[in-house]
């Protein structure tokens, strides 16, 4: 039988707090477990300030779960700093002495406690989009943007309804890589705009709304506003998953996002060279650090097929793999280099890539299966019932 979360937590019920002696799970101090293909992640939010006491509680808490066999594949834990006083848990926990950046906690416990009930509201979101998932990179030129289209244009060919927001503001590509040239958008209502129908897909561009090859400068503020209004007043509609290409980096659109936009999670793409990784690896704690989920890694520019059939790893195949698994977040798998995929992104014509060449057209499809396998994961993880674990 698959590993659940229901036995993730039952068996956290067995692990006791190290200065509090009473469970973590009756003691309220776990605050979220999610379960992604094999790959565990779990919160927790110590009473005790104390790094061996934490060291400690890790320890028990790693142990116990990988105690439950081997569909554990990895187990990843964060902390989260106590919110004031809030949490109605032992009156002694809350007066322990604080060190450091902690000592603040009791202090503000009045107004944490209002804080932290708001932020775990979210963000507004987009009334009838199911499920949001961005697709990020660490740098420029490794293929983001053509994972982007083509996951979208993959999923809208399996039945689902598709949005795709580009949310590169810096750099628009989809009016090239969906072909958008002539097309004029359309108002929606007073302060809405419709978004783009093309190739199954719904998708929204301010490169169709500004001058073409007019030089995009936002400083942050302008940014976080032109990202608010293509997102929130395109006029999506009813949508299965509404996916963004972001602009290459660690910058300020991932963050503005963050706080509009309740994710399902984040892809990350990258080509499989060591300078590649370590950007995608920056892309990762990125997605970590805004608390996004990283759904799981896209190797593209894998391997070259020659016309003799034999395959070349030019840039050494595999290794964005390795650092997936280093990392501990899932692998969604490898698209080759290929010239009618770049001839297809030229032309605007995504869907010929999944048509016209077999074997792309089944590595794209495999990723697509992946993608959607995670985010079913997730959703189940989500139905479960709470247990003060979210
Ligand atoms: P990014 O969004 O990361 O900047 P793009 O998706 O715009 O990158 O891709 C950069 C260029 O590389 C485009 O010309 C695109 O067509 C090409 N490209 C991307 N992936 C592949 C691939 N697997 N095979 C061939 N060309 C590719």
């Amino acid at each position: 039988m698959p590993l659940t979360r229901d036995q993730i937590i039952s068996r956290l019920q067995d692990v006791t707090d190290p200065e509090l002696h009473r469970d973590i799970v009756s003691l309220n101090i776990l605050r979220h477990v999610s379960l992604c293909d094999g790959y565990v992640r779990i919160r927790l939010e110590p009473r005790s300030p104390s790094k061996a006491a934490r060291d400690q509680l890790a320890q028990g808490v790693d142990r116990a779960v990988r105690s439950l066999g081997d569909e554990v594949r990895d187990v990843t834990i964060e902390w989260q700093e106590p919110q004031g006083g809030e949490q109605g848990g032992p009156a002694e926990a809350g007066a322990q002495p604080s060190q450091g950046g902690q000592a603040a906690s009791a202090g503000q416990a009045g107004q944490t406690g209002q804080a932290g009930q708001a932020g775990q509201e979210g963000p507004e979101g987009l009334p009838g989009v199911r499920h949001i998932i961005a697709i990020g990179a660490g740098k420029g030129g490794v293929g983001k943007s053509t994972v982007a289209v083509n996951m979208a244009v993959g999923l809208a060919r399996r039945g689902r309804k598709v949005g795709l927001l580009d949310g590169d503001i810096y750099g628009p590509s989809l009016p090239t890589l969906l072909g958008l040239a002539g097309m004029r958008p359309q108002g929606h209502g007073r302060n809405m705009i419709e978004p783009f129908e093309v190739h199954g897909i719904r998708a929204m561009t301010l490169g169709q709304l500004v001058e073409a090859e007019k030089p995009l400068i936002w400083r942050g503020p302008m940014a976080h506003s032109a990202f608010r209004q293509l997102s929130m007043q395109t006029h999506w509609g009813e949508l299965d998953y509404l996916i963004i290409d972001l602009p290459p980096g660690t910058g300020d659109v991932p963050l503005t996002m963050s706080q509009l936009l309740p994710l399902t999670g984040a892809v990350v793409v990258c080509t499989p060279q060591k300078v590649a990784q370590d950007d995608a690896r920056r892309a990762v704690r990125m997605f970590a650090q805004l608390q996004i989920p990283v759904l799981g890694i896209v190797e593209n520019m894998s391997y070259f097929i020659a016309d003799d059939g034999k395959e070349y790893d030019i840039f050494g195949r595999g290794g964005a793999q390795v650092m997936a698994h280093e990392m501990g977040v899932p692998f969604l798998g490898t698209i080759p280099i290929n010239m009618r995929l770049r001839a297809n992104s030229d032309q605007g014509t995504p869907v010929s890539n999944f048509e016209d060449d077999a074997q792309l057209g089944k590595e794209l499809e495999a990723v697509v299966q992946a993608l959607q396998d995670q985010v079913a994961a997730c959703d189940m993880e989500a139905a479960k019932p709470t247990l003060n674990v979210h």
